[in-house]
């Protein structure tokens, strides 16, 4: 039997073999027969995070988040991908097929479709319509560029479609890839309206728990309070100065610095500020926690999954840059939403009968004004 302890799981790169690397190295022996097959696996996608943040940010973690997962479960600390380039598309794709771009299809976020002549986005689909908000195409979509299964799929095919398959992102690809082709429901956010959103690939009308957990509104509540540090700003000492002149800046503010004042930038028609905040993560917990419930996930005969995938991580990345105090300060927020997630998942389901895993897409490279220093003439360039 294998220790309780190794329940929980933290990968840092790609799920696969590392999954097969756990028994190993676990240094018991373990066949189908005596390994306990859990109700509900939760994948995570924490996009854009660099592996050193676990070490950079570990004393400011809760203790039941980033922390838990590290120190209960297993962390595989040298995978790479071999793919390049590393983008949101491939990356999700990649960790759900376990296979490379070559065999999935999904080489980019867009490519040359030599066919048409055109480029398209990779989750693009003009045959779909969006199902949950009226306006615009943001749910014109389906994983149909995806060539391979997922593991989702496999559970599905495995189970004669019995087992439940559920993603949600605030990203479109985030979602759709890691759901795969038969999944029970990708959710995205849309930033006209503020709901989460799906496409007619999926089905025809919202659940009813979805439309339930819009009509919370939570976007407009995150975005009715400003964004100051959860910590004092004094103690964000792994982080450069907070001001910075190669650092983004949030709707008309002067100055790139704390605190911001989302109120005065949402407009309470455009919700797509709140993917560049922390609150991005907050809101996707959010969903996932409701799709527990929604869903009835991990009660059944067979294995579910929940495909979790923080995208804020990779907005508030590209805006500000992996050095800066609003890049800490939203991977402190989110230990503190995914220490939420795995107290609940632990209360309702049982340590012994769910497997959780935890992995990037992709991670950044320092801004090179970050890397070379200069007092006056700074060159502004974000990855
Ligand atoms: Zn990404």
């Amino acid at each position: 039997m294998r220790s309780k302890k190794f329940n929980i799981k933290l990968f840092i790169g790609i799920g696969f073999t590392l999954l097969l690397a756990s028994h190993q190295t676990d240094g018991q022996t373990s066949s189908l027969k005596d390994s306990k097959t859990p109700k509900l696996v939760v994948g995570i996608v924490v996009d854009q995070m660099r592996y050193d943040y676990l070490s950079k940010y570990y004393a400011k973690f809760s203790e039941n988040g980033f922390k838990k997962l590290m120190n209960q479960g297993f962390n595989c600390k040298n995978a790479n991908y071999n793919y390049s380039p590393t983008y949101t598309g491939p990356g999700h794709a990649s960790i759900y097929t376990g296979t490379t771009p070559a065999y999935h299809g999904i080489i980019g976020n867009d490519w040359y479709v030599r066919e048409t002549g055109k480029t398209t986005y990779v989750t693009d689909d003009a045959t779909e319509k969006t199902v949950g908000s009226s306006a615009g195409g943001a749910g014109k979509m389906s994983p149909r560029n995806l060539l391979a299964s997922t593991i989702g799929d496999e559970l599905k095919l495995y189970s004669n479609l019995k087992s439940k398959v559920v993603a949600v992102s605030l990203k479109d690809r985030a979602s759709i890839l890691p759901g795969g082709h038969l999944s029970d429901g990708s959710y995205w956010f849309d930033s006209g309206s503020g709901n989460f959103i799906t496409s007619t690939f999926y089905k025809k009308e919202l659940p009813t728990w979805v439309t339930i957990f819009n009509e919370r509104k939570l976007a407009h509540t995150y975005l009715s309070k400003p964004w100051n540090t959860l910590l004092p700003i004094d103690q964000y000492t792994e982080s450069a100065a907070d001001d910075n002149p190669y650092e983004g800046l949030y709707g008309k503010e002067k100055k790139p610095v704390f605190p911001h004042d989302l109120p005065s930038i949402y407009n309470q028609k455009d919700f797509g500020i709140i993917r560049s905040t922390p609150f991005g993560n907050s809101i996707t917990k959010d969903i996932a926690i409701a799709a527990l419930q929604g869903e009835n996930l991990g009660k059944g005969p067979y294995t579910d999954l929940l495909a979790v995938s923080f995208s804020a991580t990779d907005y508030v990345g590209h805006k500000m840059g992996p050095q800066s105090v609003e890049v800490e300060d939203t991977y402190l927020r989110l230990d503190r939403d995914i220490a939420e997630l795995l107290t609940l998942l632990e209360k309702n389901y049982g340590k012994e009968n769910i497997l959780v895993f935890l992995t990037e897409d992709h991670a950044a490279a320092y801004v090179s004004a970050y890397r070379r220093p200069c007092s006056g003439l700074c060159i502004s360039g974000i990855n």
